[in-house]
């Protein structure tokens, strides 16, 4: 299989390959950057159909986390981990041990934390291996869940993207919604609700949606409806892909900003949704409250500085706007364009 070569290989700086044969580990670790400072991003456990499918995925998020961490201002690079199998069927703790190990063995350069198929009980296997984790629950000595600080900084993407499209960030009399009311979906409706703004949800688990309703009064769509439901918000927090050919013709929200990862199917979608007019703020920007909390964690760093750094994110997002239409292309190209100039400037500076 060919790495250099893969259509998601961008330069990085490290992919490892781990295998455990007595527990069945097979995983990748993908470190993309570290010019501003170890690389820290989520361990995903997911059947992967075949290890190239595995490989896109890793290099993909890795990049993905580079940028995140850049435009959030956090002193980490970018890397990721997937462990290929089913979460449900073949993990097991020996096997999260034989993780563990491998992260010792990229010796201090990979942070792993949570992901989709790996939970707090997996992070505890991880650290009997090793020390270089975070984003670790209050229980086992860690700042906990990380999702009420990505539901702020989502929050405060929505508040900068109104002022950009309507000259208010008030969310009276704004309708939001919601798909995925989970952990961030699920904060974010209480932020929105707080805020005096009407929530429509939409979640393919219904205690979610009864949850939402009982605490918010949200009103409730189908999970195939909420894309194309009459609001002036959407907020993506479920899966990824969902801004693609078929959806985005089809969106009556005029601002786009939620905490789901990857949701532009492609990256020429981040085009097809400002020749919309839709105010999309980019996810990794809007999604980035929950790594400010994971690497004050990770750093010692006082917890009453993380929530003042994650209120950052508002004017983040404001100046991604601006440059954005100064410049005439999509907001998703001009975070790209930030998030690598924050990186060659700190290479400058340090002669790297
Ligand atoms: P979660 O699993 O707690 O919540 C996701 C919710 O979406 C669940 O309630 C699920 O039932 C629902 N869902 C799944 N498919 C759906 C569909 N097709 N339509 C409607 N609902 C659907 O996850 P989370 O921690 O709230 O994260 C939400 C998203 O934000 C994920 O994409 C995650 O990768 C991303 N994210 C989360 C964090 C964090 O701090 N938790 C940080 C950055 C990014």
């Amino acid at each position: 299989m060919s790495i250099f070569s893969a259509p998601d290989f961008d330069g990085h700086r490290q992919v490892s390959y781990f295998h455990d044969s007595g527990t069945g580990l097979s995983a990748i670790i993908a470190v993309h950057d570290l010019t501003l400072g170890p690389a820290l991003g989520g361990c995903r456990m997911y059947p992967y159909a075949n290890e190239n499918a595995a490989l896109a995925d890793v290099l993909r998020l890795s990049r993905g986390m580079t940028y995140k961490a850049a435009m959030a201002g956090v002193p980490l690079g970018g890397a990721k981990s997937v462990i290929i199998g089913n979460p449900h069927t073949e993990k097991t703790p020996a096997m999260m041990q034989a993780m563990g190990r491998a992260i010792e063995e990229m010796g201090g350069r990979y942070i792993a934390g949570e992901d989709i198929g790996t939970n707090p009980a997996d992070m505890v296997q991880f650290r009997s291996q090793t020390r270089y984790v975070s984003c670790i629950d209050v229980a086992d000595g860690g700042y906990g869940d990380p999702a009420p600080m990505t539901a702020l900084g989502v929050f405060q993407s929505i508040r900068a993207a109104g002022r950009h499209r309507w000259g208010s960030d008030t969310l009276e009399g704004r309708t939001v919604a919601i798909q995925g009311v989970g952990n961030v979906g699920y904060a974010l409706a209480g932020l929105i609700a707080r805020a005096g703004g009407a929530l429509i949800v939409a979640d393919t688990h219904q205690p979610n949606v009864d949850r939402a309703v009982a605490d918010f009064g949200a009103e409730v769509t189908d999970p195939g409806d909420i894309l194309f439901t009459e609001a002036d918000i959407l907020a993506p927090c479920a899966v990824g892909a969902i801004l693609n050919d078929a959806t985005i013709p089809g969106l009556r929200a005029r601002i786009v900003a939620g905490a789901a990862n990857n949701q532009l199917a492609e990256a020429r979608h981040g085009d097809a949704l400002r020749n919309a007019g839709i105010v999309y703020v980019p996810d990794y920007v809007a999604n980035g409250g929950g790594l400010v909390s994971c690497a004050a964690e990770w750093y010692g760093t006082d917890r009453s500085r993380i929530e003042p750094d994650v209120l950052k994110i508002e004017d983040t997002v404001a100046r991604i706007l601006v440059d954005a239409d100064q410049a005439g292309i999509a907001t998703s190209t001009a975070a790209d364009r930030l998030a690598r100039e924050i990186i060659a400037a700190a290479k400058t500076a340090r002669g790297k």
